[in-house]
């Protein structure tokens, strides 16, 4: 059950008007089927920062410098992409994009570690 965005009576959740008042509920569905459809790649990076930095972390043996490189491009990139996301985010997704800040702020730390 959906609420018309106009008069605010109860409507059915697909329909396009509002059988009360007539207001077109078009944007309102589409919007919430845009948030409902998108990926969250967050988890994923966040998860592959962490493995990077333990890989980088517990291998023994030298590290090529062309990986440390792109490991700290990578990084970079994840930096700034999650405070991107911070600003323009809603307020539940912050929490996940601030671990993802401090995933790619370790795997920075580490990258740069090794290739010293
Ligand atoms: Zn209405």
């Amino acid at each position: 059950m959906a609420f018309c965005r106009y008069c605010g009576k109860p409507i059915p959740d697909a329909a396009p008007t509002c059988s009360h008042c007539g207001g077109v509920q078009a944007v309102q569905s589409q919007s919430a089927r845009a948030g409902k459809s998108k990926l969250n790649f967050t988890p994923v990076s966040t998860l592959f920062c962490v493995l990077a930095s333990l890989v980088l972390y517990l291998s023994e043996e030298s590290v090529d410098q062309d990986m440390i490189n792109f490991l700290i491009g990578i990084a970079a990139i994840g930096i700034v992409c999650g405070i991107i996301c911070v600003k323009i985010e809603e307020k539940k997704d912050r929490a996940a994009n601030i671990v993802f800040i401090l995933a790619s702020i370790l795997l920075l730390i580490t990258a740069l570690a090794r290739g010293a």
